[in-house]
This record gives C-alpha cells, sequence and structure tokens, in this order.
C-alpha cells in the first residue's frame, strides 16, 4: 500500500522502487559506518586522555591500525554498493520510464491529443523525466536512507544521554517542519514556472511554423515583442520561484545546525555541574557532525523534489489516462460496417445523435451533408480513433470497442485529407503502407496510385527525399501518395475524405483514377464533396446536425425530393460539390 503511494508520488517503475529501497538501505549502511569511524577516533581519543592524565605508553596501537583499516575497507565497499544503487541503476529506470511513457502514449485514444499538444507531450517525455532523474538518483534513496540512520542513532544517543541528544537533534525536525510548511509555497511556483517555459516553448513553436506568414505579412516584430514578453514573464518566475526555495531550504540548514551551538551549550553546563564528563560531550560532537551530513546533502535537493511533484504529477497523468484496449484478435465475418443508434460526444455536447446505416462490403457509401454535421466524426469513429458514447459499430458483426485499436486499423487504409508524410525518401513513405513490402511492390503500388509519371521526373526518383512533410510536394501529389500506401495495404476497409483544395482537372482525373483501383471490392465509406464521387455512389447517407436526415441509393433520393435532391439541385452549377 504504502510502496503503491510511493511509486505514484515519485512516478517510479516497479523496479524503481526496488532500485530506490536498495539506494536507501546502502545509505543507511554507509551512515552506520561512517558512525563506526567515529566510534573508533573517539575510543583513540579516551586512550589518548588517559595517556595524558595518568602517564605511560600508548597501549594497542597496533589495535587501533587494524580497526581503522578494517574501517577503509568497510567504507569503501559500502561506498560503492551506495553508488551503484543510486546512480547507477538510473539509466535503466530513465530508459525504461520513456519507453513507458510513449508506449502508453501510442495507446491513447485520440482525443487525448487534442487536450495536450506536443510541445507539451515532448516536454514531460524529456524534460519532466530529466528532473525525476536527478530526484531518483541524487535524493530519494538518499534521504529516506538518512531518515531511518537517523532515527537509529537518534535512538543510540537518546539511551546514552537524552539531555545531550535533545540538545543536539531539536534542529532536524524543527527544519524539516519548516520545509514541509514552505511546500505548498514552492509547488505553487514550480507550477507557475512550469506553465511559463510552456508558453514560452509554444511561442517558439508557433512562430516556427507559421513562419511564411509571419514574413508574407510582415509581422516579424510584433511577434518577436510576444516572444521577449513571454521569455522575461519566464525568467520572472523561475527567480522568484527559486528565490523562495532558496531562503527555506538555507534556512532550515541554518536551523538544524544550531544543534552544535545548543549541544555545546547544553554540554558545558552539564561539566560544570559535574554531571558528565568531557568525553562524552566530545562524543556527541563528533557524531553531531555524522548525523547532519546525509541531510545536508539531500535538503538541497528536497526542494526540487517538491518542485519535481509537478512534472511526476504530470507522468502519472499520462500513465493514469484510461488506454483503448481490446482483444488482441480480431476475425469479423466479412466487412460491413454498421453503426447501430451510435450517440457521440467529444466533450459534453453532444454532435451525433442516433445514427444508424450500413456501409456493405463492396460498395461505396458516401456521407454528404453541410459543414459540421459530423461527417468526418462518423468516419474517425468507424475506425475507433474515438469510441462512441452510445451505440454500438460492428465491423463484420464485431463491436469494435471490444477490439484493439492496433489490430483493428490492419483492417482499415485511411486516406484522410490531411496526409502525413515523413521526411523521407518517396519509396520509404509510399512503404510506410506495408511493413517488409519489396521495392517492385511499393512501385506497383504507385504507378496504380498514377504517382510513377511525378516520381519520374523527381532529380533521384523514387530514392528523393520529399522534405518535412511533403512540402517539395502538391496536393495532388501528397494525396496520390497516401493513396499508394493505402493500395500496398489493401485493407479490406477504405475511409476516404476527398480533398476539396487545390486539384487542378488534370491531378483531379489521376486521383480519381488511382481511387477507382484502390476502392474496388473494398467496404468504403467516403466523406464526399464531389458531385461525381455522390452520383457513382451505391448509397447515400445525408448528415444533418449530427442525425441521419436520409439515406439510400442516390436515384432513390433525388425521386424522393428530400434534403438530398435540394443539395443536389442548389449544387448543380457548380463542377465541385462545395457543401463540405
Ligand atoms: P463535418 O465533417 O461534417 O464537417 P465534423 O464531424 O468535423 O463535421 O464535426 C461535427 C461536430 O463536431 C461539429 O460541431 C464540430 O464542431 C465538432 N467537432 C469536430 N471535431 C471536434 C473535436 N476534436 N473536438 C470537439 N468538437 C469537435
Amino acid at each position: 500500500m504504502f510502496s503503491r503511494k510511493f511509486q505514484r508520488k515519485y512516478a517510479l517503475t516497479d523496479q524503481g522502487v526496488k532500485n530506490t529501497k536498495k539506494g536507501a538501505f546502502w545509505t543507511v549502511i554507509v551512515n552506520l559506518v561512517v558512525m563506526g569511524g567515529m566510534g573508533i577516533l573517539y575510543l583513540l581519543m579516551a586512550e589518548f586522555m588517559d595517556v595524558l592524565t595518568d602517564g605511560g605508553p600508548l597501549p594497542g596501537i597496533a589495535l587501533f591500525l587494524g580497526l581503522v583499516v578494517l574501517f577503509v575497507i568497510l567504507s569503501l565497499i559500502t561506498h560503492v554498493q551506495q553508488y551503484q544503487a543510486t546512480y547507477g541503476l538510473v539509466y535503466n529506470e530513465v530508459r525504461a520510464t520513456r519507453l513507458g511513457l510513449a508506449e502508453r502514449l501510442r495507446k491513447l485514444p485520440l482525443g487525448y491529443f487534442g487536450k495536450r499538444d506536443l510541445a507539451d507531450l515532448t516536454e514531460t517525455i524529456m524534460g519532466d523525466v530529466n528532473r525525476m532523474e536527478h530526484v531518483w538518483s541524487h535524493v530519494l534513496g538518499y534521504l529516506y536512507g538518512a531518515y531511518i540512520s537517523t532515527a537509529i542513532i537518534a535512538v543510540c544517543l537518546l539511551v546514552y544521554d537524552w539531555r545531550l541528544a535533545i540538545a543536539c537533534l531539536w534542529g532536524v525536525p524543527v527544519a524539516f517542519a519548516l520545509l514541509f510548511g514552505s511546500r505548498r509555497l514552492t509547488s505553487r511556483a514550480a507550477e507557475r514556472t512550469k506553465k511559463a517555459a510552456l508558453r514560452v516553448s509554444d511561442g517558439i513553436q508557433e512562430a516556427l511554423e507559421n513562419v511564411r506568414e509571419i514574413r508574407a505579412t510582415n509581422q516579424e516584430e510584433r511577434y518577436l515583442e510576444g516572444l521577449n514578453r513571454k521569455i522575461d514573464e519566464h525568467e520572472r518566475v523561475t527567480i522568484r520561484g527559486e528565490l523562495g526555495t532558496g531562503v527555506f531550504v538555507n534556512g532550515a540548514s541554518v536551523i538544524m545546525r544550531m544543534g552544535v551551538a545548543t549541544t555545546i551549550l547544553v554540554g558545558a553546563n552539564l561539566i560544570l555541574a559535574g554531571r558528565i564528563d568531557f568525553m562524552l560531550l566530545f562524543l556527541f560532537l563528533l557524531v553531531i557532525t555524522r548525523v547532519y551530513a546525509p541531510f545536508d546533502q539531500s535538503l538541497a535537493l528536497i526542494a526540487e523534489m517538491f518542485v519535481s511533484q509537478v512534472s511526476a504529477d504530470r507522468m502519472m497523468e499520462i500513465y493514469e489516462t484510461p488506454i483503448a484496449e481490446g482483444a488482441e484478435t480480431f476475425a469479423p465475418q466479412g466487412h460491413d460496417i454498421v453503426f447501430d443508434h451510435v450517440g457521440f460526444a467529444y466533450d459534453e455536447k453532444e454532435v451525433l445523435h442516433d445514427v444508424s446505416f450500413t456501409a456493405k462490403e463492396g460498395e461505396v457509401t458516401a456521407l454528404v451533408g453541410p459543414s459540421g454535421s459530423g461527417k468526418s466524426t462518423c468516419a474517425r469513429l468507424a475506425a475507433r480513433l474515438w469510441d462512441a458514447t452510445k451505440g454500438a459499430i460492428r465491423v463484420g458483426g464485431v463491436d469494435i470497442a471490444s477490439v484493439d485499436p492496433e489490430v483493428l486499423l490492419r483492417d482499415y487504409s485511411m486516406v484522410f485529407q490531411d496526409v502525413v508524410l515523413f521526411d523521407d525518401t518517396v519509396m520509404e513513405n509510399i512503404r510506410l503502407g506495408k511493413h517488409g513490402a519489396t521495392d517492385d511492390e511499393v512501385r506497383a503500388a504507385a504507378k496504380a496510385a498514377n504517382c510513377d509519371e511525378f516520381v519520374q521526373r523527381l532529380p533521384q526518383g523514387y530514392d528523393t527525399p520529399i522534405g518535412e512533410n511533403g512540402a517539395k510536394l502538391s496536393g495532388g501529389e501528397r494525396q496520390r501518395i497516401s493513396i499508394a500506401r493505402a493500395l500496398l495495404k489493401n485493407a479490406p476497409i477504405v475511409l476516404l475524405d476527398e480533398a476539396t483544395a487545390s486539384l487542378d482537372v488534370e491531378n483531379e482525373t489521376r486521383v480519381q483514377q488511382a481511387l477507382s483501383r484502390l476502392l474496388a471490392g473494398k467496404t468504403v465509406l467516403v466523406i464526399a464533396h464531389r458531385m461525381r464521387t455522390v452520383q457513382a455512389a451505391d448509397k447515400i447517407v445525408v448528415l444533418a446536425d449530427g442525425r441521419v436526415a436520409e439515406q439510400g441509393a442516390p436515384a432513390a433520393l433525388m425521386a424522393r425530393g428530400g434534403l438530398f435532391r435540394h443539395m443536389v439541385e442548389l449544387q448543380q452549377q457548380s463542377a465541385d460539390w462545395r457543401l463540405g
């Protein structure tokens, strides 16, 4: 139970908890061994005093030397163990945590990525884990080890002489009370610093993404000014935060050290009153410095531990967001897609209401309707990019909410407007469609998608890098690459969002040809924008305000004279289906 809480609090892996326990254990041993060293010093001093008062030679030199050698060896061994248990294991912990987070992100429902943007998530995987690394390696083991060894030593001191023990140790709880008392202040400052830092990185990212627009509209100065303001704000918040923690941490350290003064005061009084002898005070003064030392090491970092709480929370938030889970096998009977009374809300507001329709295998089902009527949402739900809030979506009789999204998506090809291309060669970008496809397969798919002729014109043909997100390609070319990908994948279900923008007539014809090859025999759900597609579809589903207004074959809907016919007539003059 405690273990779980501890693990959550410091965002540790299971192995990390074990390592921390190990680190704390060795820290206790190290601290006790060092105390043993003090014991040897004490014995030597005591003998020396005897000789000073009684005269005669110093006895047992060999014994002392032996003890010192033993101490050095023990000390060496335990320090090495402690080092390994704290620093040595952290590298693996960092690696495991980063991989764990990335793996988790991969499985989160897509909706999550609207809530936390890319800069934010990158900051968690890199920055937050870095901050935690410092805590894992430099603080946890030392601090918890110091708690335990100090408790052991405190008990021994209290048994030895309670008056001196209290004079010695009162500062420790007071110092910690001060630190923990200031904790809320520290955490709040950390939260503010983190937010200010995010605003800076968001600002920079935004500027980079929009560099063209900014230049074109001569807004550089305004932009830089804004960025400057954000950076100044970050600096101000950071300095204020660090100043605050600095005051508390140093205050705590000073209070703890005041124990030396009180020990001397109390000790001197006791000696004068004849209650103790000088050697006992000497013993306490020896011990006291060693009691403070391990805390001193971690005190400076305990503020960091508080601050890191923000990082740990941000990491845990990723771990604790429910992932889209499901069965590892998907064995549908055919690939009809059935929407069965589906309702859906991105947040509170429901955007789809009681949507029911079937997209049959071997047919093209076209979703049409005004912008915002829910076409894209239906397509996303069909691929389980989100889960339906009400009702169910079945593919070949299997409720897709019961299937692991990764497994499910093997049966889907998606050709959406926002094609994601990577800064790699044309060949590799197409090969993404099917892991391990041969060059010949890729070329065949490219040819079928009408990519061949434009690729031949590129300087290095299929080996030409296409720039970040395909910057060097036109809209139509990018789309054909994504169709080539889908052809290569040859999945039984195709979800298609027809691009409306920027296709000239020639390009459009080529895209259409490529598409007709891709779509043959599949279950096709298309968000239709073009008249041609709509008329060629086997079935039309007309959406209006998130409801199915009409559905049926195009001719039947025309004959019915409802919303569909109205829309068609409105658009008759235009070649484009501009309702989307
Ligand atoms: P269409 O594709 O027909 O234009 P959408 O499916 O994109 O319509 O949108 C349907 C409704 O859902 C709209 O009201 C839109 O504002 C809302 N919506 C779309 N995407 C999101 C999102 N990621 N978060 C919140 N609301 C969204």
